[in-house]
């Protein structure tokens, strides 16, 4: 079983000018449907669980090991990673690691700057059991809170730049005007502050709260120096809307897998065109593998 440490795809994304999406997981089922658009796609794909998600999928060595049983029984042949989104704190963070996730992120927007770049919360001060991602967030991006998009507020270059040197992370999702969620109007991303950070801190971008942002300034992003790609909302409004319309057509369905099987098409399906758009499609090459 193996999952890939980011960072190299990441770098190799950028300097090759496309992004690699992660997809949050949101059941068994769902890992699937992210796992088989992958390989049907050829793509590296980095599938996420949320910190906040973590009880309810059961677990971080449950998710763990549901994922890498995936990989396997599916003969899952392209570059994997699994990581860790929106990490509460370096603790949770190691926890994952220890279960076997390849990837971090600790989510500092909720943390003056000070607290994460002052060991032993620095991602770079956690234990090197395996070769493993760390990312962070800075600011603010509005979370789960649909109302709250009017308050996407843009990070510090001299902010963003003071972490990526004292910490030593190997990607930054800068707030930047995306938001979690759907939006409410038009999107507004800071490109300006996006060039700036990117050219300070010379390490590969994240976008945060993608879903819904239109393909151009997605492409935008990606000439700016993301190279990874954040989806959720997206993938969840596929499923939902499908399965909706199947209680409406169908009333008296009760057998999960009747009713659940097309939303998880729907999800299949909004994953390869994300990978499509961001031009990780025919992009998986055999990198390292992690034996976990
Ligand atoms: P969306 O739910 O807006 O797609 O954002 C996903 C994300 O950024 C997960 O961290």
């Amino acid at each position: 079983m193996a999952f890939v440490s980011m960072k190299e795809l990441l770098q190799e994304a950028k300097e090759h000018h496309y992004a690699i999406g992660q997809f949050n997981i949101n059941g068994l089922q769902w890992t699937k449907a992210i796992l088989q658009a992958a390989e049907e796609e050829r793509s590296p794909v980095i599938a996420a669980a949320s910190d906040r998600l973590i009880d309810y999928l059961g677990g971080f060595k449950t998710v763990s090991a549901m994922v890498a049983a995936l990989i396997e029984e599916m003969s899952i042949s392209v570059p994997v990673v699994l990581h860790l989104d929106h990490g509460k704190n370096p603790e949770r963070c190691k926890q994952a690691i220890d279960a076997g996730f390849s990837s971090v992120m600790i989510d500092g927007s909720h943390s003056p700057m000070s607290a994460y770049c002052t060991p032993p919360m620095s991602p770079s001060s956690m234990p090197p059991t395996v070769p493993t991602s760390a990312s962070t967030e800075t600011l603010r991006i509005p979370a789960y809170d649909t109302t709250s998009f009017v308050m996407a507020m843009f990070s510090s270059i001299g902010e963003c730049e003071r972490i990526v040197k004292e910490t030593g992370i190997d990607a930054l999702a800068a707030a930047l005007g995306s938001v979690h969620g759907k939006y409410q109007g038009e999107p507004n991303l800071g490109f300006k502050e996006m060039e700036e950070i990117s050219r300070v801190t010379d390490i590969p971008l994240v976008l945060h709260g993608a879903s819904g942002i239109p393909a151009d300034q997605i492409a935008k992003t990606i000439r700016l120096g993301h190279a990874k790609i954040n989806i959720n909302t997206e993938c969840m409004v596929a499923w939902t809307e499908k399965t909706r319309s199947m209680f409406k057509d169908n009333p008296d369905l009760y057998e999960p897998r009747a009713y659940m099987t097309p939303g998880i098409s729907a999800v299949k399906e909004t994953v390869k065109h994300k990978m499509r758009e961001f031009g990780s499609s025919g992009k998986a090459v055999c990198t390292q593998k992690i034996e976990i």
